[in-house]
């Protein structure tokens, strides 16, 4: 009894004792997965994995071979208990050893495996079978290695049950393993793409600085550092810009130096280089800090003062003057340089930026011409010829005499063979019978401010003769040249718009313009256009190619149609640089659905030549002339070609001129 008793006791601590096992395995695993789980840092969930691994089935050492990313080796990657050091981090080719065979059979290394070797193998591990333990690391995609247990504490075996612990120990902390190693890849790419992005700015900072220096180099002269002529164009318009009522006023100044050729030949660049350099400096010094100051051009410079009046913009120009009355040390010579400076004022001498700088320019070729040193603009000296204060007076009265006519040209629309519309050119025969051409005349009419009456007269004109041919049943849209100084002039829309709704123009009226050099506000035009649309004027970009209308602006405004100058039509057939830029500009007109018209059309093998282009519209003399109403009536009558016709309703929505 006793003795039953006995090795009951006994089989009952040994249960117990095997119980208190199982509870402290189970409390690891659950323990161990947990700690990995929640670790991404992959070296220490390693030291982790290992450390457990070994206190779990008691093992002298435990290692952690795992694959390399190209799968040809494997490299211990972590290890616990006695030396692991030497072997941390050693890598083996993957066909080699124990881990080896595990990766190639993908199950657990242990002594029970023995009986299924090769002779050559057993020969090779039977004598460290019993001390060697490896299960298989299997994530959920890869094959990632083993965990390696050698000896047994204390000596002996490894059990079955060692291995079904390693075994579920194992299929628990690969999912972890793997998880940590795809953080690594995805840590691993944050880091690339950051130093790239670190790369990515300093390229980004090398260009910015480059592109500073090419705008540097783009806007100041680099001999006198300056601001060029364009920089110093756009001060200037930003200052009209701002400028409102009351404000004070400006001067622009121009100087140039008297025989600046004469010096650079006889003292030779580089002293001519230094001569502008010093004048430069000494202008520089005599200006205000609100002043600015760029160099045009050679030997020429230009100064704009702010809140001045005549008496102190003359002031500043012999202030500049002054500044020159020192000699300068030039080639080892000692030399007085002088200078002409004209001057024109806001807004007395002009309120446009082209007509200051012409001016100034003026006032400056009299102060050379009469050695005056500062000159202030006068219209009736500066004019360069005497007659053009006589011609001004000339103007007016012909603005008020009526004797400007209107003749008109026609545009052909090639693809239908009809004559849709016409522009109109003004002529101006003096009452002594002289002819003036348009081009002086209206050079003149800007000049003097006329050009805003002269435009009213030749806008109505036009809508008064749309109406007359309406009456005809002819369907003619006229087109009107218009300076962009005159469009652009606040007041301009409102009258427009009076007009239209007079002669119920809508849809009849084309505006040419030409882009001026001196044009800067391309907000204000593009709003304008806009406006013009709402009310069915269309805009015709006029002289397109001659170099001032920039493709890159071109897109940016509503314009319906652009002309291609008459300077590369005219010779297209015999010149390859004309031809190429009649072609790209019809093609430019296509992809932007814009009409080309292509003007000075002079035979019938450039009309035949624009028609394969597939150019819209043409006009020149093989068409006709410009012409006085009552011819061109005639020559429709008799024309090979179609003249738009209009329709009734049409015709009847066309009012009476008033
Ligand atoms: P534009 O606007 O480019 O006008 C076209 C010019 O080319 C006209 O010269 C016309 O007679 C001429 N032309 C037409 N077909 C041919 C051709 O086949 N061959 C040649 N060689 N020339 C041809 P026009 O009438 O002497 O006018 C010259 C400029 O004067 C015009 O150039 C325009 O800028 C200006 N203009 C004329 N009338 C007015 C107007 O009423 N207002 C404004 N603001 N400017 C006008
Ligand atoms: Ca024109
Ligand atoms: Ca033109």
């Amino acid at each position: 009894m006793t003795r039953t008793a006995d090795v009951d006791k006994d089989r009952v601590s040994a249960l117990k004792e095997q119980l208190r096992r199982r509870e402290h395995e189970i409390a690891l695993l659950r323990e161990t997965a947990l700690a990995v789980g929640s670790e991404l840092d992959l070296d220490k969930v390693f030291a982790l994995i290992v450390d457990r691994a070994r206190e779990l089935i008691s093992a002298e050492t435990v290692l952690l071979p795992l694959l390399n990313r190209d799968c040809n080796e494997y490299t211990y990657r972590a290890g616990s208990g006695a030396n692991v050091d030497e072997i941390v981090g050693e890598s083996l080719p993957l066909d080699f050893g124990i881990c080896g065979w595990v990766w190639k059979h993908k199950r657990p290394w242990w002594r029970g495996v023995l009986s299924e070797l090769s002779e050559q193998e057993k020969n090779l591990w039977e004598k460290d079978a019993g001390t060697l333990l490896m299960v298989p690391l299997v994530g959920r995609q890869h094959f990632l290695g083993g965990i390696a247990c050698i000896d047994k504490s204390g000596g002996g075996e490894f059990s079955e049950s060692d291995l079904h612990l390693l075994e579920l120990f194992a299929g628990q902390v690969a999912i972890a393993i793997e998880n940590a190693m795809a953080m690594e890849k995805v840590e691993q790419a944050r880091r690339e793409a950051e130093e790239a992005q670190g790369e990515l700015q300093r390229v980004n900072k090398r260009l910015s600085a480059v592109n500073q220096e090419l705008e540097y180099l783009s806007l100041y002269d680099n001999l006198t550092g300056l601001p060029n002529r364009s920089l110093f164009h756009d001060h200037v318009r930003k200052e009209l810009k701002q400028r409102g009522e009351g404000d004070g006023g400006l001067a622009l100044l121009i100087a140039d130096i008297d025989r600046f050729q004469d010096l650079n030949d006889t003292l030779g660049h580089e002293a001519g280089d230094e001569l502008l350099r010093i004048v430069a400096q000494r202008f520089a010094s005599r200006l205000g800090p609100t002043d600015i100051i760029g160099r045009m051009s050679g030997d020429e410079f230009a100064v704009l003062l702010t809140d001045v009046d005549e008496k102190s913009a003359m002031a500043s120009a012999r202030s500049l003057l002054d500044a020159l009355d020192q000699t300068m040390e030039l080639a080892g010579n000692e030399v007085l340089v002088t200078a002409g400076i004209g001057v024109a004022l806001f807004p007395q001498h002009g309120n446009d930026i082209s007509t200051l700088f012409k001016h100034a320019d003026a006032a400056m070729l009299a102060a050379k011409r009469e050695k005056s040193g500062a000159h202030l603009f006068d219209e009736q000296h500066d004019a360069g010829n005497a007659g053009r204060f006589a011609l001004v007076r000339e103007l007016r009265a012909a603005l008020d005499n009526g004797e400007f006519v209107l003749y008109y040209q026609p545009k052909l629309e090639l693809a239908t063979s009809t004559i849709t519309g016409v522009e109109a050119l003004a002529r101006w025969y003096r009452q002594d019978g002289s002819y003036v051409p348009p081009d002086m005349f209206i050079t003149a009419l800007e000049q003097t401010g006329l050009i805003q009456r002269f435009t009213w007269w030749a806008l109505e004109t036009a809508m008064l003769q749309r109406n007359a041919w309406l009456k005809q049943r002819l369907d003619l849209r006229i087109a009107v040249n218009v300076p962009i100084s005159v469009i652009t002039d606040p007041r301009f829309i409102s009258g427009l718009a009076r007009l239209v709704e007079r002669y119920s123009a809508r849809g009849g009226i084309t505006l040419e313009i030409t882009e001026n050099i001196f044009f800067g506000d391309y907000d204000r035009l593009n709003a304008v256009l806009t406006e013009l649309r709402s009310f069915d004027i269309e805009c015709s970009i006029d002289d397109f190619g001659t170099g001032y209308s920039s493709l890159a602006r071109l897109r940016l405004l509503p314009v319906a149609e652009i002309k291609i100058d008459r300077s590369f039509v005219m010779d297209m057939l015999h010149s390859n640089d004309d031809a190429v830029i009649v072609k790209s500009t019809i093609d430019l007109g296509q992809n932007l659905g814009i009409k080309v018209v292509a003007e000075g059309v002079e035979n019938i093998q450039t009309l035949q030549q624009l028609y394969r282009l597939r150019c819209d519209s043409v006009q020149g003399y093989y068409v006709a002339k410009a012409l006085p109403v009552a011819e061109l009536e005639a020559f429709f009558a008799q024309s090979k070609w179609t003249v738009q016709r209009a329709d009734k309703a049409a015709a009847t929505t066309a009012g009476d001129p008033i």
